[in-house]
């Protein structure tokens, strides 16, 4: 099955939004578990110890009210130790469960960002089609960290404000169980306010995830095309086009706050009723007291009223953590759906050596997607090793389409394209590549030095090398104009040099690399002509016993090609030598006579 090659809209993210939460927490679970174990069970005893020590502070209420104010049996100086104590205890064991989920939650970030950034170095070229740079860059930079620090957080409070809940449960229980029982009857309630709130909150983060992706996406548009922007007038247009996006993603977060902030109200509301119940229960008891059994001092009500109110806070937190937890759930899925979601790139073992060039195209065929017409069909191509081969037609007829075929950047949907007579799949990937030097229309490059950018992907840097082919792509004198020479940093995508220093850098990249077949799209159309003068014969140097396709509109280009291939709307029209097609007075001879051939 050839892979979906680009332009294929697919969420990635419409499988998994029906998964119930603890599905999707098992999920999540390997990359904060793994060998983190240690790390938990000190956080988890450390939370346990934290919260053991929770009742012990009602608990000294009542010997202080029963016993102190009245028969002074009690030791004074143990009060302060007491207190003191609890207190050093409990914030060593706070510092602890913070510092391990700490280690959980980076630990666990560094693993997911790490398995993401080289999926995205290795997926299947449609990944770049189906998401944009921003929506990517977010999932990988902010959402995993977001995601871990709130997973954990919500397990922060899982675990400590639940093991209070159950101490001070514990001891309302052990102080007097028939009015805990109506303290109780909160938890049911709570939990099913938790739960119809939660859903609605995860279904709502999911949608302002992406719409943040969108602004951001605006965002990053507008700062690439920011000199078209002004020149056009179009602030207006996209500031709109901003505003209605934030408009919406305000409106997002405000429901988002709506549906969390309805649960403290009425988790609160509920731990009111059953405190009037406790209170009109306790008093009722004191007043029976002499008939049924067990009396309550002043001592124990207070202590139980403490307890229970103390129940508050955590329970509250408690309810709360449906938007931690689904909001970390929901940001690190994403995450998690990007590295399901794309497969990564296969390839086969074969490693022909040497490697002499030889390209067979067999009736190829390669259509981007259902409803668009193909771009490429019924492509029979032979280029012996050593040719030199111009593709010529005009633009969209389907040129850079092909030349991305043989990388591998793209895979034909029919036939089947060979090098060496060994088909492309069966070729070991990154030795394929390495069999290629590439200068394209779109030269990109590095936030790095001049040296970096042209040895790109060498383990070390052999300088006079780079200075020869700065040389040969004549871009030397300029570079030795720089303040650091080759060191020089270039900035972000050297936006510092020209379009035409840009091309030469990047020529001087493609003869650095010294690869047996050269691929040339459109590599001069940035130049003028004295400079495409000079490169050309750099250019001509590259050629020589290598492999070479070159897309060119100039005919000094064109001339020099063993042979000429026209092609037109993904086909391929006519092929022969220069002279050969002008006197078949075809295609050729017709772009030639209206200019797209340029002399
Ligand atoms: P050329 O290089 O000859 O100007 P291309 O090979 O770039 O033409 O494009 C050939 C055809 O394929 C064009 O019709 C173009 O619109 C289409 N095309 C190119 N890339 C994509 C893509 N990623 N998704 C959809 N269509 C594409
Ligand atoms: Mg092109």
């Amino acid at each position: 099955m050839p892979e979906p090659t680009a332009a294929v809209p697919s969420n990635a993210l419409s499988g998994i939004q029906s998964l119930p939460l603890r599905q999707r927490l098992r999920r999540v679970a390997p990359y904060f578990w793994g060998n983190l174990r240690w790390t938990w069970a000190g956080a988890l005893l450390a939370t346990l110890v934290g919260a053991a020590t929770e009742p012990l502070i009602p608990a000294l209420l009542k010997p202080l009210l029963d016993n102190g104010f009245t028969q002074g049996d009690l030791n004074l100086w143990l009060v302060p130790v007491f207190i003191i104590g609890l207190f050093f205890v409990r914030g060593v064991a706070q510092f602890i469960a913070q510092y391990a989920l700490a280690r959980v939650a980076n630990d666990g970030m560094l693993a997911l960002r790490k398995d993401l950034f080289e999926r995205v170095q290795q997926a299947q070229m449609g990944l770049f089609a189906r998401h944009s740079a921003s929506a990517l860059s977010n999932t990988v930079v902010y959402e995993v960290q977001t995601g871990a620090q709130q997973l954990v957080q919500a397990f922060l409070v899982i675990s400590r404000d639940g093991f209070t809940l159950v101490a001070l449960l514990a001891y309302l229980l052990y102080l007097n169980w028939q009015l805990t029982m109506s303290v109780a009857v909160i938890v049911p309630g709570v939990a099913w306010i938790m739960k119809t709130l939660s859903k609605r909150l995860y279904r709502i983060t999911k949608i302002s995830q992406q719409a943040t992706d969108e602004l951001a996406y605006v965002v990053e548009e507008n700062v690439l095309a920011h000199r078209m922007v002004r020149l056009h007038g179009a602030q207006a247009a996209q500031n709109q086009r901003f505003w209605n996006l934030s408009r919406q993603l305000r409106s997002l977060n405000i429901k988002s706050t709506i549906a969390s902030s309805a649960m403290t109200p009425t988790t609160q509301l509920l731990a009111a009723m059953a405190l009037s119940a406790v209170i009109c229960i306790a008093l009722w008891q004191g007043r029976q007291a002499g008939s049924a059994g067990e009396p309550v001092s002043v001592g124990s009500f207070v202590a139980f009223i403490s307890a229970m109110l103390m129940l508050i806070a955590p329970l509250r937190r408690v309810a709360d953590v449906a938007k931690p937890l689904t909001h970390g759930v929901a940001a690190l899925e994403r995450g998690l759906a990007l590295l399901e979601g794309s497969l990564a790139e296969t390839g086969g073992t074969a490693q022909p050596t040497p490697v002499r060039g030889h390209i067979v195209l067999q009736q190829v065929g390669l259509q981007f997607g259902d409803d668009l017409a193909p771009a490429l069909q019924h492509i029979d191509l032979d280029v012996q090793p050593g040719q030199v081969v111009a593709l010529v037609g005009p633009s969209g007829a389907g040129k850079t389409t092909l030349v991305n075929l043989l990388p591998r950047f793209l895979q034909p949907n029919s036939g089947q394209v060979l090098i060496d007579g060994v088909p492309l799949p069966q070729w070991d990937l990154a030795y394929l590549r390495q069999q290629f030097a590439m200068v394209s229309q779109d030269v990109v490059m590095f936030n790095d030095s001049v040296a970096a950018n042209v040895a790109l992907g060498s383990a070390s840097i052999n300088e006079e090398r780079v200075w020869q082919c700065l040389e040969a792509a004549n871009l030397a004198e300029h570079v030795r104009a720089l303040p650091q020479g080759i060191h020089t940093p270039l900035g972000h995508n050297a936006s510092q040099l020209s379009g035409g220093q840009r091309q030469r850098l990047a020529i001087a990249r493609a003869l650095y690399k010294d690869a047996p077949i050269l691929i040339l799209d459109e590599a001069t159309s940035a130049l003028d002509t004295e400079s495409e003068r000079l490169v050309q014969q750099a250019l001509q140097r590259l050629m020589q016993g290598r492999t070479t396709l070159v897309i060119a509109h100039r005919l000094s280009t064109i001339e020099h090609a063993d042979r000429v291939v026209v092609m037109q709307q993904g086909r391929i029209a006519e092929q022969g030598t220069h002279a050969e097609l002008l006197a078949h007075d075809g295609l050729y001879a017709r772009l030639q006579a209206f200019g797209a051939v340029e002399h």
